[in-house]
């Protein structure tokens, strides 16, 4: 199969939202009235983002599903995309569900996919998103306020519990697994509610690298400090299991009822520094509560409040004795 096969057969579907798609020397894309273009781009490596044996299918989806992530966290609507993939051959197979799992996800948010680049390589994925937003009501990182609340989507920390299971750093049952592998290999991009945190949210941030970590990023930006109450920070069943020893039996995201203090080592290391979460961590005026727990209530997402955006800098975590609770590291860096 030629390279040109290749891109025809796998790549390329109908774009009626773009002027030009896939097949000339360049896109053509007309942004709608109002409307900024928010460009970002993501890039997935093999044996540092996943396993070069992962499941081609939800490799597809989370290649896109990371950068819908960032698209979720400026309040973007995402509209088009490109992927850049370099593949140590053409095997059909792997390319039937790859694109299978990346066109699911795009169709299911109206993304078009609208030009890349084909090369042989080692694995390596990288998309370019495209989506729009009122100038005005874009979620930067440099909005949040003293006396702000800091919230959080959905619960934090599976996705680094599967992911130390699979490292043999804590053992999980059968069911208890496939709950946190969920989180790890098919997030669910927070599109609709950072959508909805237009001109609500004072800042916001998707959580790929560890909460501390990307709040961190608020706080450098916003030039303040934040306290953060870490028993009302959401863990799921499984996350609550794994850090009280009271493991639950038929593990079930939900959110309010779900809370608990993590106290062992990996618990907190996962909750406060796990990455690959994609769930967003956002500030709001305190007058917003009522309204941000009905959005939340609206798209049966939990939304938690965890924590007060203060003066200063650095984020104190305390626990419910106000005793300063605190993880190995913040958080992953390609380059410590
Ligand atoms: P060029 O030689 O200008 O780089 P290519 O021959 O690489 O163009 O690509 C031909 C067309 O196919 C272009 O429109 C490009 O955007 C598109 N394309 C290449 N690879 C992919 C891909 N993996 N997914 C989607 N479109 C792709
Ligand atoms: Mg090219």
């Amino acid at each position: 199969m030629s390279e040109f096969d290749l891109i025809r057969r796998y790549f390329t579907r109908a774009t009626p939202g773009a002027l030009l798609g896939v097949g000339d020397d360049a896109a053509l894309l007309q942004a709608s009235d109002g409307n900024v273009l928010a460009v970002s781009c993501d890039m997935l490596v093999s044996g540092t983002h996943f396993f070069a044996d992962a499941d081609p299918y939800l490799l597809g989806h989370k290649t896109l599903a990371v950068n819908l992530s960032d698209m979720a966290a400026m309040g973007a609507a995402p509209r088009w995309a490109t992927l850049a993939i370099a593949l140590p051959g053409a095997d059909e197979a792997w390319l039937e569900k790859f694109s299978a799992g990346f066109f699911a996800l795009a169709q299911q948010h109206g993304v078009e996919l609208i030009g890349g680049d084909t090369t042989r390589g080692p694995l390596n994925l990288c998309v370019t998103i495209i989506g729009e937003v009122p100038a005005a009501q874009a979620l930067r990182r440099s909005g949040a306020q003293i006396g702000d609340e800091i919230w959080v989507s959905g619960s934090l920390g599976d996705a680094a519990l599967a992911l130390a299971h699979l490292h043999g750093l804590t053992v999980l049952s059968v069911a208890e697994f496939d709950a946190c592998a969920a989180a790890l290999h098919q997030p669910q991009p927070r599109v609709a509610l950072g959508k909805a945190l237009r001109g609500i949210a004072s800042s916001a941030i998707d959580i790929s690298d560890g909460l501390l970590a990307d709040l961190g990023h608020i706080l450098d930006a916003s030039q303040a400090g934040a306290r953060l109450d870490f028993a009302a920070l959401p863990v799921s069943p499984v996350m609550r299991g794994q850090v009280t020893g009271a493991r639950a039996s038929c593990p079930q995201i939900s959110g309010q009822d779900a809370r608990a203090p993590a106290n062992n080592l990996l618990g907190k290391q996962c909750v406060l520094s796990g990455g690959d979460d994609y769930e967003l961590c956002f500030t709001a005026p305190a007058m917003r509560h009522a309204e941000i727990l009905k959005i939340g209530a609206g798209l049966e997402l939990p939304l938690t409040p965890i924590g007060e955006i203060v003066a200063g800098r650095g984020c104190i975590v305390h626990d419910a004795s106000g005793n300063p609770v605190k993880p190995e590291s913040s958080g992953y860096d390609h380059f410590p």
